[in-house]
């Protein structure tokens, strides 16, 4: 499936934030905290930004931070506006439990294409089973784990030590040691770091 290959922290400059694409990097070498400024030639001139432009960007930048194409997105959208409730807060908990984005936030990736390329390659089951699907969707009480096959891999034993260090959301428990995430429930608009005004997502789609 065809994906964004070009410079990645064009995109944060694109989307005006630091959106952690690169791992390790993002918190020690990190290109936007040095030039913040848009990408291109003419990014610089001021001019007035209309309704559209703010909604395209802050789809863009929801869509860049989670690392998903454009019909992934749209079809997220419209799975969360087939359910009752605030379509921008449902379509947020639904990037917020992809698979590749439950690993990467247990910690076990230090980017979410990287976590990606675990799942992808095979290194993660749930409840037991190998599962490849990044965009598989993780419930309440599903458990994540390193496959039995790949925990004495030099990178999965430095990835426990990462673990450690990081903060975890609330509605994640994880064992480093024993290579385990579980999901104790779906996560609440208030666990979901991401800042995105998602209502500028739903009036997106909506026009
Ligand atoms: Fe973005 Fe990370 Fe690059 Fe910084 S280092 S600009 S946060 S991708």
């Amino acid at each position: 499936m065809a994906r964004y290959t070009g410079p990645v922290c064009r995109i944060c400059r694109r989307e005006s934030m630091k959106l952690f694409l690169k791992g390790e990097k993002c918190f020690t070498k990190c290109t936007f905290e040095k030039r913040s400024s848009p990408p291109g030639m003419h990014q610089q001139r001021r001019r007035k930004v209309s309704d559209f432009a703010l909604q395209l960007r802050e789809k863009q930048k929801a869509r860049r931070m989670y690392g998903v194409l454009e019909r992934q997105m749209k079809n997220t959208f419209d799975r969360a506006a087939e359910v009752t409730g605030a379509t921008g807060e449902t379509l947020l908990i639904n990037l917020e439990t992809r698979l590749d984005n439950t690993v990467y936030r247990s910690g076990f990736a230090k980017s979410r294409s990287q976590a990606r390329q675990l799942v992808t390659h095979g290194h993660i089951t749930v409840n037991g089973r190998e599962t490849k699907t990044p965009s598989y969707t993780v419930k309440a009480g599903d458990a994540i784990a390193v496959s039995e096959k790949s925990r004495g891999s030099n990178y999965f034993k430095e990835m426990t030590a990462w673990a450690k260090t990081q903060t975890r959301p609330g509605w994640l428990e994880v064992d480093p040691d024993a290579y385990t995430a579980k999901v104790l429930a779906a996560p609440s608009r208030d666990q979901i770091e991401a800042q995105v005004n998602t209502q500028l997502i739903v009036e997106h789609y909506s026009r």
